[in-house]
């Protein structure tokens, strides 16, 4: 017989938070916290959703998305979730930058950028700081019609190599592109400047670990392998989940799910208007990623001064459509040393990642799949051997991550990396107005997208659910 995963579970809760993503696990801990009955569904046989990991033979472990925050997770961990989760966040301090048009290193906080851009880029200092204010000045409110190429036009004009260096690392961070809103980039690029990049120490596999020991101490109720079909409403009110053939009662539903899936799929349209549905029609998702990842054998040795995160470029300009394209020519190598991120077996790892897109991989036949996937391993080698000499022969184990790999575990649409574009977030916000107890909270609008804004996205939506449920 098959197992039951909701084996014990109550008929009725207070909430429950539909997704163990970043913003799925913060919301169900701050309610749960607060005395609320909270019930955890994810439909993966893990939590995480996309900060995730997975582990191989010989002892090889891998982070899909740890590879870089601002310093606000400090804040955001320390007080929604542990002191010891908060102090094992480092900082990494080698980011450097390989392309055509320059080579550098930076620790990619605001002081060293303006050394970077005055003394190497001989930008007039003025504009930098001018350039810094605002776009440490911008907020969620601002006018959404200057696009972020118009914002580097007004303070570097013609100056495709500092665009490219203030661009390339958020496009990365966020998929942003030069064709978004430039507050999409503005907020994110100041978290960024505040302090520089930081990683957490002990891995992913450590850090959800700790999420899930504070989830069981706040008393959540905590279930895998639970796909959500359907979110039921009555009136204009959440009433209840259809899940493994059950239905579950409830006052509240986070849905830390994809915004589009949410809406158009698990509620439906039968209980929206449909000018709301066609808002939500015309959410655009954002783009994926391929990722590749290499493992070092164990007496295999990559020096620190090779770079924590290093963004490497061989296209003669920035272009957001190079940055897709599945003819690869940008790549980020992310360095796991002994010391950035310990094992107890003092290996190396290496993961490359791109920005792609969904309709590259989605077609192809399963041998053409498994064609492509080997081809993106041998590219990349070739690439990173310019940085890692003799790469070919320090690997124990390598393979590869395309858009429907990150469709099949996460269940995003497209098998989108950072939710959806910017105007996800009305949409997402805009949800409880539409059905009392129905909230969104996950990556969406890219400013609410990466670890920190997935994050902080679950303390938002917890503190109305929690005014909505004593209230
Ligand atoms: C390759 C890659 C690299 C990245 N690198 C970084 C980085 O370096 N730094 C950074 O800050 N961010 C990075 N990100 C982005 C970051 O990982 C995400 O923005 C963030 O983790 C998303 O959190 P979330 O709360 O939106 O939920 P998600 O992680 O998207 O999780 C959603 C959860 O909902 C579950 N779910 C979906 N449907 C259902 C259902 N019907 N029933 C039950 N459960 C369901 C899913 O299984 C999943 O667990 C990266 C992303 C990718 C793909």
């Amino acid at each position: 017989m098959a197992r039951d995963f909701l084996k014990g579970a109550a008929d009725e809760y207070d909430v429950v938070v539909i997704g163990s993503g970043l913003g799925g696990m913060t919301s169900a801990n701050i309610l749960g916290r607060a005395g609320h009955r909270v019930l955890l569904l994810e439909q993966h046989y893990k939590l995480g959703g996309l900060a995730t990991w997975f582990r191989r033979p010989g002892g090889h472990i891998f982070d899909i998305s740890l590879h870089g925050f601002p310093y606000g997770m400090v804040k955001s961990c320390r007080r929604y979730w542990t002191k010891d989760i908060a102090d094992r966040i480092v900082q990494l301090k080698n980011i450097r930058f390989e392309n055509p048009m320059f080579s550098v290193r930076t620790t990619f906080n605001r002081d060293d950028f303006t050394r970077l851009l005055t003394t190497d880029f001989k930008v007039d200092p003025v504009a930098v700081n001018q350039f810094f204010d605002t776009a440490r000045g911008m907020n969620f409110y601002d006018d959404q019609t200057t696009t972020t190429r118009q914002l580097f036009d007004r303070f570097f004009p013609g100056r495709e190599d500092v665009i490219r260096l203030l661009m390339e690392p958020i496009t990365y961070a966020n998929g942003s592109t030069l064709e978004d809103p430039a507050i999409t980039y503005g907020i994110v690029f100041s978290n960024f400047m505040n302090k520089g990049v930081f990683i957490y120490e002990g891995g992913t596999d450590d850090l959800v670990q700790r999420m899930e020991k504070e989830l069981k101490k706040n008393n959540v109720d905590i279930r895998i392998r639970c796909p959500v079909e359907k979110i039921n409403v009555s009136g204009d009110r959440v009433q209840s989940v259809e899940v493994n053939g059950r239905t579950i009662r409830t006052k509240a539903v986070v849905s830390n799910a994809n915004l589009r899936s949410t809406i158009l799929d698990m509620v439906g349209p039968q209980s929206l208007p449909s000018d709301f549905i066609q808002q939500t029609e015309a959410v655009r998702l954002n783009n994926s990623s391929t990722q590749v990842y290499m493992a070092l054998k164990p007496d295999a040795h990559v020096d620190e001064s090779t770079g924590d995160l290093l963004f490497t470029s061989t296209a003669p300009y920035f272009r957001t459509e190079a940055l897709l394209s599945r003819d690869i020519t940008s790549r980020t190598f992310s360095f796991y040393y002994p010391r950035t991120r310990p094992d107890g077996k003092q290996r190396h790892a290496i993961v490359s990642s791109t920005n792609a897109n969904w309709s590259d991989w989605a077609d192809l036949s399963d041998a053409d799949y498994e064609a492509s996937k080997k081809e993106l391993i041998e590219t990349t080698l070739d690439a990173l051997d310019k940085y890692v000499p003799n790469i070919r022969e320090m690997i124990d184990w390598a393979e590869a991550a395309t858009p429907r790999t990150f469709q099949h575990y996460t269940q995003h649409q497209l098998g989108a990396s950072f939710g959806t574009k910017f105007e996800g977030l009305g949409v997402s916000r805009a949800l409880p107005q539409q059905i009392t107890g129905m909230y969104h909270a996950g990556s969406v609008g890219i400013i609410m997208s990466g670890w920190l804004g997935a994050m902080n996205y679950g303390v938002i939506v917890s503190n109305e659910v929690d005014q909505f449920l004593v209230g």
